[in-house]
């Protein structure tokens, strides 16, 4: 029997009365498991399974590629901000669904826990939700081994130079290139020098320094589109969460003009 916290990532009705939750536990790292009964108005889960909630775990390990059986969750924090701000739910919601994506199953990496964590609480609390999210995705981008080269050429690895106005970021290449290698990159963004030094800052910064860097508008919005493009790449997929949040945005922009 294992207990480790736990944020809950995912839950999916399984029966009437049992669902299949995946948690990225501190200890343990992600897994799914079956809780019995979780649906049942009484059950030894006490309604602590809700996506996003913070709880402490009981559980047992199952041979592999079966399932772990889960047998305890006791809430240790719920993710409350949802029923004020639809924003900070869904960047909550992005949150876990690049950890679903990006972190493998039975590896444990607590300081991947740690930086998800404080991340949902932040999220949860007064935290700049778009600052959450780039300190967020740089930090777990570093701590799974993705982390953009941003300030050298990925083909020949020299410097880059700081007078240009515009660099080329290759998603699929893990980062910036220079002109001469550039020639035979596939999906190349031309993105302005600004947007990617202010990227390498925030991969450096920390939660309470991230919002001090302070670009304008215009570098925050692309640093944003390179983001999505690069977060996608390694995913596999643009997570379904970002096209939800692409398009709050949209609507926000709309509303204020
Ligand atoms: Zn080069």
């Amino acid at each position: 029997m294992h207990k480790s916290d736990a944020i809950v990532l995912r839950v999916i009705d399984f029966s009437e009365t049992s669902c299949v939750v995946t948690l990225l536990t501190r200890e343990f790292g992600k897994i799914t498991g079956l809780a019995k009964g979780a649906r049942r108005k009484k059950n030894p889960f006490e309604s602590a399974l809700d996506l996003l909630a913070i709880v402490r775990l009981v559980f047992w390990p199952k041979a592999p590629r079966a399932m772990d059986l889960l047998t305890e969750a006791k809430l240790e924090r719920r993710f409350r901000a949802g029923g004020k701000c639809l924003r900070r739910l869904y960047c909550a919601y992005y949150v876990a669904e690049i950890v679903g994506l990006l972190v493998e199953h039975n590896d444990p990496m607590p300081s991947v826990y740690d930086l998800t964590e404080e991340t949902i609480r932040r999220l949860d609390g007064g935290c700049d939700p778009d600052w959450a999210l780039f300190r967020f995705e740089m930090g777990l981008l570093n701590l799974l081994g993705h982390r953009p080269q941003l300030d050298a050429c990925i083909g020949c690895g020299r410097p880059r130079r700081g007078n240009a106005l515009w660099v080329a970021f290759a998603p699929i290449g893990g980062g910036t290139v220079c002109p001469a290698c550039r020639v035979g990159q596939q999906h190349v963004l031309s993105v302005r020098t600004e947007t990617i030094e202010f990227l390498n800052r925030i991969g450096q910064a920390n939660f309470e320094t991230a919002g001090e860097l302070g670009p304008d508008p215009a570098t925050v919005s692309e640093a944003r589109e390179v983001l999505n493009h690069y977060v996608s790449h390694v995913a596999g997929r643009e997570p379904r969460t970002q096209r939800f949040l692409k398009s709050m945005r949209t609507t926000q922009s709309t509303t204020r003009h």
